[in-house]
């Protein structure tokens, strides 16, 4: 078992769970190593001194020791930071907790994966924000679609290619189709012009540079009836925290 001593590397804590009797496994998303699981030593004890490091919705920069294939160490923290109003909020706590579940089903333990690192570290920053969470959680989830291995087509119709007219989407074409080929598939979503706008502008979106979200609310029911349903029959996955979510926002 491999073990890289004294390393630094920037990390997004994704979970936390107790271990044994006094320690805490705790996982990171880390930027140079990918998702990595931490064991922290009497994290449990009372006075433990790096407890407001290993919070939840921490991020930051540690110094520790990374395994190959086994349980990695913390030396010391060299500077964290919470993501203050998500762990205020029940609410934004829940988006997060189904992005962070999300990204990690879609990628395997050690897997470096410093673009999709960033990706969550700005959903995260714009959720701590307060911009329009529900329309975060879709972009990541129309981008994160290719971690598992779903590419739907969204640049022009799949068959002919053309962009000049209605476009709506289908699953078993795996992208759009014009309104010449929908006869192709009659189980096309039948979806409003609108939310096919979003679906498209949301897969090439960069969340680094985006500011403000203002999508009318029933687009945005269209929009998350869309992708429950492509996570469903096209990912297969049904994730805990997703059916916590939708609980918290049916309110
Ligand atoms: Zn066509």
């Amino acid at each position: 078992m491999a073990l890289k001593k004294n390393v630094t590397f920037n990390g997004i804590l994704l979970y936390r769970r107790n271990y044994r009797e006094n320690d805490m496994l705790v996982k990171f998303f880390t930027r140079e190593y990918g998702t990595k699981m931490f064991l922290i030593r009497r994290g449990r004890k009372p006075g433990f001194k790096m407890s407001g490091d290993i919070l939840p919705f921490t991020y930051g920069q540690y110094e520790g020791s990374i395994s190959d294939d086994g349980l990695s160490y913390i030396k010391e923290p060299i500077e964290t930071h919470h993501y203050l109003n998500i762990s205020n909020d029940i609410i934004l706590n829940a988006y997060a907790m189904y992005l962070m579940n999300l990204i990690d089903a879609g990628l395997s333990e050690g897997e470096a994966s410093p673009r999709w690192f960033n990706q969550l570290f700005y959903a995260l920053k714009l959720i701590d924000q307060e911009i329009d969470p529900a329309i975060i959680t879709n972009i990541m989830e129309i981008q994160l679609l290719t971690l598992f291995g779903v590419q739907p087509w969204l640049k022009d119709c799949v068959v002919c290619h053309r962009d000049d007219l209605p476009l709506d989407y289908s699953t078993n074409y795996g992208g759009l189709l014009c309104e010449q080929h929908w006869h192709l598939d009659p189980l096309r979503f039948n979806l409003d012009q609108r939310t096919v706008f979003y679906f498209r502008q949301f897969s090439v979106i960069n969340l680094k540079t985006l500011n403000s979200v203002n999508v009318q609310r029933p687009t945005k029911v269209r929009l998350r009836t869309l992708l429950d349903s492509i996570y469903s029959d096209t990912v297969g996955l049904h994730l805990k925290s997703k059916r916590f979510l939708d609980e918290m926002t049916q309110i």
